[in-house]
């Protein structure tokens, strides 16, 4: 033990668990890849809200506000 100044960091992607490197030069950190950090927000997003974004033909009902 000495030397902890290390530039960057090895982390486990979150998404596909491969070795990605936690840098500042990596853009998708902590993900190992694009691929794997849109997908993750992808779903994240789908899930957390469920924004309907097909407004077409449904009339828009507001909401009862009091
Ligand atoms: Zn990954």
């Amino acid at each position: 033990m000495g030397n902890t100044s290390q530039r960057s960091r090895l982390v486990a992607c979150p998404k596909c668990g491969r070795t990605a490197e936690w840098s500042t030069e990596n853009r998708w950190r902590p993900f190992c890849s694009e691929r794997c950090k849109m997908t993750d927000l992808g779903a994240w997003a789908t899930e957390a809200y469920r924004i309907p974004v097909e407004a077409g033909d449904e009339p828009e009902i507001p909401p009862e506000m009091d």
